[in-house]
């Protein structure tokens, strides 16, 4: 995939970049290390302020990065500045507690005499230049949510970002240079995805994360295996949202439209399966779809539009390939289901509800990236779980119910890194985020993210 900045509500290149040579990709490698060897032993309150201060910067750049984001990606513009404004939060939510998530723990005092010390300390390290890929879809804030945990643990970030983002990429490098940071804390590798094994590697190189698919995170995960590095992956996900009887139908549907158009349906953790009792599933069908209907799809540089394009003309034949198949196979269309008719330029694709859908359709097991929804009916609680756990897939979930046996059950009983009761599906600082099955393994945010690229370190007293 050629490195370039294409605008995906018409489908112009508007700049093309050069990959980083050989040589290029060593001297940055050997920045970072140098950056690393100085960055660790900074106090976490100088880290804070350098956050601080990188989290100012951002916060006056909404605007601008945002209609970057907006250019090279398509989400609305209003999408974009929202994501950049949660960026702002992140950082300065890390700046502020990274010191307290880190701090040296004591072992019970009876483990700590059994293990015939005089005491005993545990105290989180930072391990080294950590390699990013990250993929294009928030662009900003995948990015974000690793660099601030990475930076305030004191280890130093190298960001291999999806070869259609780059001036976001290079923007985040800007950011952390005009902070404050040594040179090398935080580098963008112009890199396609060729050249990411050898980074990887490189023994400079301490341990990877990566956000995206399935099959890069396996590419990815394997050359870390073989290497003994440590790997956080973000994958796919078909989130299952259950509407269950006692649920407020009204509610329920309205966010289940944002739920899943957010981002022009390009999230991970947009809900994609609707599972809803037969008790309410034709109430909730017809508001959902009626919410589907009144979206506007277009210019995302417009503050009306809800919907923008797909992010890439391959990503709207991989959406419109999945609906073909079922509409094949027999499901039933209930809105969209095609292009829209007046916007040829660009990668639109009509905000869908798909119905009758069988375990022969790919889309019952592969994730929809895109404004597509499936629509399942069900007669109890038990098929509404069977079914949200009958994917590959396990990121999060959604349930919508006001009967407390209902919760628990859920909550005990559903395959996924989260469950979201009466609301959709959102990460937050200080709540960590993560999959089950192949969405991934690892977490990000809170305490958990932080802790995921240190060096776990026993002090023994004798
Ligand atoms: P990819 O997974 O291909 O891209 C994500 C990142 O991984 C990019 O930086 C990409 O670089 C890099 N990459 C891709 N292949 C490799 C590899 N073999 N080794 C190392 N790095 C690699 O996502 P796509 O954009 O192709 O989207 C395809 C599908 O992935 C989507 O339809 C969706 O299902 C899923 N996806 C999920 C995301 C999530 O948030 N979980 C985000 C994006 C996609 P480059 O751009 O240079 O190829």
């Amino acid at each position: 995939m050629p490195i370039a900045t294409v605008n995906p509500a018409t489908g112009e290149t508007l700049k093309t970049f050069e990959a980083l040579t050989p040589e290029e990709v060593e001297r940055r490698l050997a920045t970072a290390e140098a950056a690393y060897r100085k960055h660790r032993l900074t106090s976490f309150a100088d880290r804070g302020k350098l956050m601080e201060r990188a989290a100012d910067l951002l916060e006056a750049d909404i605007d601008d990065v945002a209609r970057t984001m907006t250019l090279e990606m398509g989400k609305p513009l209003k999408a974009a500045r929202a994501e950049a404004a949660k960026c702002v939060k992140a950082m300065r939510w890390y700046a502020a507690h990274a010191e307290s998530l880190l701090a040296d723990e004591k072992p019970e005092a009876r483990d700590v005499e059994d293990s015939g010390a005089v005491r005993a300390v545990v105290r989180y390290r930072p391990i080294g230049p950590v390699l990013a890929v990250m993929p294009w879809n928030f662009p900003l804030w995948q990015v974000v949510r690793f660099a601030a945990p990475a930076l305030m643990a004191g280890n130093v970030g190298l960001l291999k970002h999806a070869s259609n983002v780059p001036q976001t990429a290079l923007y985040l490098e800007e950011l952390f240079r005009r902070a404050g940071y040594f040179e090398g804390c935080f580098q963008t590798l112009l890199i396609g995805s060729g050249a990411v094994e050898g980074v990887l590697r490189d023994p400079r190189v301490a341990a990877a994360t990566l956000t995206g698919s399935e099959p890069a995170g396996r590419a990815v995960a394997s050359v870390a295996g073989d290497e003994v590095k440590k790997t956080v992956l973000e994958l796919g996900g078909s989130d299952p949202y259950l509407v269950l009887p006692s649920a407020d139908v009204e509610k329920a549907a309205a966010t289940a439209v944002t739920a899943r158009v957010q981002n022009n349906g390009q999230s991970c953790i947009a809900a994609k399966r609707f599972i809803v009792h037969a008790d309410v599933h034709d109430a909730f069908r017809d508001r959902f779809v009626a919410g589907m209907r009144e979206l506007t799809v277009g210019d995302p540089m417009s503050e009306d539009t809800d919907v923008g394009p797909l992010s890439s003309e391959q990503g709207r034949k991989d959406l419109e390939a999945l609906v073909d198949d079922a509409v094949a196979k027999g499901a039933t269309v209930l809105c969209g289901g095609g292009r829209p008719e007046r916007l040829d330029g660009g990668w639109f694709y009509t905000p869908t509800v798909l119905a009758g859908i069988t375990e022969d359709m790919r889309i019952h097991r592969e994730e929809a990236f895109g404004p597509v929804a499936t629509l399942y009916r069900v007669d109890s609680l038990d098929e509404a779980v069977a079914l949200a756990n009958d994917t590959p897939f396990g990121l999060s979930s959604n349930v919508w119910t006001r009967d407390e046996d209902d919760i628990a059950r859920c909550v005990r009983d559903i395959q996924a890194g989260g469950v979201f009761v009466n609301g959709m599906t959102a990460s937050h600082p200080g709540l960590p985020f993560g999959g089950a099955k192949r969405s991934g393994y690892g977490r990000e945010l809170a305490e958990e993210g932080i802790r995921e690229f240190c060096n776990v370190t026993t002090v023994w007293y004798g």
